[in-house]
């Protein structure tokens, strides 16, 4: 259901780090080290994206890029490094590469720009979530068919209900895992936003079906069904 993607960095702290971010966004992501390593994913298995480091021990990103598309692989590919000049720029595009972050970046940009690239390039998993179509990689509600904009901590604390799809959700677990403990977030701001996801996926906010109150423990959502579009 969610998107895999293969992420390659010689660095082992940013690999954690990275492994670890993307992992709590929703992606399944396999980290390797070395361009061996990736290569012998490749082979085993489907991936949605590779985020690939410019700089590895065995061969540069760029090559194994170059290598990925020689032998018919279409999957994005996001390039890191931390080189900045133009040529080098260039290069990464020539070898195939799909878009180009410098290091050091900002998370939230290589957030935006995998969802980006996955909405541009990829598969896409929707979900049916009571009234409203959910599109977790492309970051897109539509309620009845009409778009809905949804502020980041409200996509967020959705993002999170689909994850934990079926289970009761405490306020203290939403406040922990969404707001991070952030701020001046309370159970009752978990509520208000709890509130406005109502109106977006039920058909009567007053009587919820789907993002329900269980008395007592907090909230549990129910996703009626997913599927996957083909190529766009
Ligand atoms: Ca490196």
């Amino acid at each position: 259901m969610s998107h895999r993607l293969l992420l390659v960095e010689d660095e082992p702290g940013l690999r954690r780090t990275l492994g670890d971010r993307l992992r709590k966004e929703g992606y399944r992501v396999e980290a390797v080290a070395d361009a061996t390593a990736a290569r012998h994913s490749v082979q085993q298995q489907q991936h949605d994206l590779i985020i690939l480091d410019v700089m590895l021990p065995d061969l540069s990103g760029f090559e194994f890029c170059a290598e990925l598309r020689s032998v018919g692989i279409d999957w994005p590919v996001l390039m890191l490094t931390a080189l900045h000049q133009v040529d080098q720029r260039i290069d990464g595009f020539e070898s195939g590469a799909d878009d180009y972050l410098n290091k050091p970046f900002d998370m939230r940009e290589l957030l935006v720009r995998i969802r980006a690239l996955l909405r541009r390039t990829g598969r896409r998993t929707l979900l049916t979530v009571g009234c409203a179509e959910v599109d977790l990689a492309g970051t897109q509600v539509h309620r009845e068919g009409e778009p809905v904009q949804l502020s980041a901590r409200l996509f967020e604390l959705l993002a999170y209900m689909i994850e934990h799809g079926g289970q009761t959700v405490t306020r203290e677990q939403l406040l922990a895992d969404v707001w991070n403990h952030r701020g001046v977030a309370s159970t009752r701001t978990v509520d208000v936003h709890i509130g406005q996801l109502r109106r977006i996926v039920e058909h009567d906010p007053s009587q919820p079906k789907t993002l329900v109150t269980v008395h007592g423990l907090g909230y549990r959502l129910d996703v009626q069904s997913t599927f996957t579009t083909g190529h766009s």
